[in-house]
């Protein structure tokens, strides 16, 4: 076994390697160059019998684990959404992992759950929720998705279908729109109501939800007997960043007394600037909202931050108090086992305090600033090119476009031109970016909101975009 000294040895140098990575991490391909199987073969098939040194497991580390890793703290990382880190981020996880404590209660770490209430209120103000709700960690967007139905259901039920099962319950129906993250789905599966009962309403021209489709389904499901129940808005969809109409599908949640959740996984963070506060007008209305500071908000992955308006509906469809369990504080205190789907917690709480704290309010407001105007001036740069296009409009740090020489007209051509430029640009481990479809045609994605992303590497990715394409063979 290691020794306590032997451990500082090895902690001080991957706190060196670590600095080290951050510093040259632009060497590195952004996407992993492997094939399937790569890593797999050259791992052996049985685990070793006697404990081996921190250095040749180190060295397996380098040489057969970091190649096949894609660097999504690099600046050059532009797919998907970011999930990013930050040095104080890191250096808190370091601690968490160093306490080890499980949170389950505020029993087994009195200071993990009064510090995860402190910073959710901290967060609570920083993107102008209502002051009186109560946010918790949750692992991920989508757990607190099913979190939040399983809450309408119960509350809607009179908490029956927890005892008993559906019967006598069926037929309730949940409304998004097309354009909807997978994870609303996956929870509606989950919680039991059935796919076919999840209703995926239409959007208009900026791909946001469109509030009269949305009635009109309502209208039709209650004319047939349904039982309409929730709806899912979306603040920032995960092909666009288009922004359903918060205050108009409140309005009909109103009207038809339906529970309201609010997705925000990535563009929620966005509220901490006052100039896209409009993005929430009608959040009275609204039940349950979550957002991923483990997405743009510097935080390690994973750190979803899930706000509910009326706390004892979530207490009451998930807390379970075995004997085991019971402590002199339980109802004095927030035992936060009883505030999602998972026993166990890890001290979470901890990284998203030395980032905010570290970074200041104002500091993570200026880096997000930098971030929209590089996607802005990025996207200015691409519509003053003949031969490329806009394909969605811009709210935020994404931009939707693709490569569109004039003399081709065939769309499956210029799907197929896309992918080409796509996979060219990713295989050249410069950057990295990811695809959607927009009205059905091949779109690049390009997010500018890394960490330490600085303004020439976007101009330096897009003058490499520019280059690639003109140099396509044209399919
Ligand atoms: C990323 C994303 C999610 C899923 O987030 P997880 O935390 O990975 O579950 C859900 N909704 C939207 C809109 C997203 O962009």
């Amino acid at each position: 076994m290691m020794t306590v000294e032997e451990f500082r040895k090895q902690a001080h140098k991957l706190v060196d390697w670590m600095a080290d990575y951050y510093r040259h991490i632009e060497k590195f391909p952004v996407k992993a160059r492997v094939n399937p199987g790569d890593i797999y073969r050259q791992l052996p098939e049985i685990p070793p019998e006697e404990g081996e040194s921190m250095d040749s497991i180190f060295k397996d580390f380098e040489h057969i684990v970091l190649p096949g890793m894609t660097h999504w703290q690099s600046p050059n990382f532009f797919a998907y959404f970011p999930a990013n880190s930050s040095y104080p981020s890191v250096l808190g996880e370091m601690l968490t992992a160093t306490l080890a404590a499980q949170c389950m209660i505020w029993d087994t770490s009195p200071a993990a759950a009064e510090l995860e209430e402190k910073v959710m209120n901290w967060l609570k103000q920083m993107i102008g929720l209502p002051q009186a709700w109560d946010g918790v960690i949750q692992d991920t967007a989508s757990s607190a998705t099913l979190v939040s139905l399983l809450t309408a259901r119960e509350k809607y039920s009179r908490y029956q279908i927890n005892q008993k099962g559906f019967a006598g319950f069926e037929n309730f129906k949940i409304y998004c729109s097309t354009e909807t993250h997978s994870s609303i789905e996956k929870a509606v599966k989950i919680a039991g109501f059935g796919s076919t009962n999840l209703v995926k309403v239409a959007v208009d021209a900026q791909l946001r939800l469109n509030p009269e489709a949305l009635e009109k389904a309502i209208k039709n499901d209650l004319q047939a007997g349904q039982r309409p129940l929730a709806i899912v808005a979306t603040l920032g969809t995960t092909g666009t960043t288009a922004i359903d109409p918060l205050n108009e599908i409140a309005e009909i949640a109103a009207r038809y007394d339906l529970w309201l959740h609010v997705d925000a996984a990535f563009a929620g963070n966005a509220l901490v600037l006052p100039e896209y506060r409009w993005m929430i007008e009608g959040i009275e209305q609204v039940d349950t909202f979550v957002f991923n500071p483990h997405k743009w908000m510097f935080t390690n992955f994973d750190c979803s931050a899930y706000f509910v308006k009326d706390r004892q509906a979530l207490l009451r469809t998930m807390s379970i108090l075995p004997e085991y369990l019971k402590t002199e504080t339980t109802g004095r205190v927030n035992d936060y086992r009883d505030w999602g789907i998972a026993l166990g917690r890890r001290f979470r709480a901890l990284k998203l305090w030395f980032v905010i704290r570290n970074f200041g309010v104002e500091g993570i407001r200026q880096r997000f600033r930098e971030h929209i105007r590089w996607a802005s001036e990025l996207e200015q740069s691409i519509a003053e090119q003949p031969d490329f296009e806009i394909m969605a409009p811009r709210t935020l740090n994404l931009v939707c476009f693709r490569y569109h020489p004039k003399k081709i007209r065939d769309e499956a051509r210029l799907d197929a031109l896309n992918e080409q430029l796509l996979h060219t640009l990713n295989a050249s481990g410069r950057l990295f970016l990811t695809h959607t479809r927009v009205k059905g045609r091949y779109t690049l994605r390009m997010v500018t909101g890394q960490t330490y992303l600085q303004q020439s590497h976007v101009q330096r990715a897009w003058q490499f975009i520019l280059e690639q394409a003109r140099q396509l063979k044209q399919v």
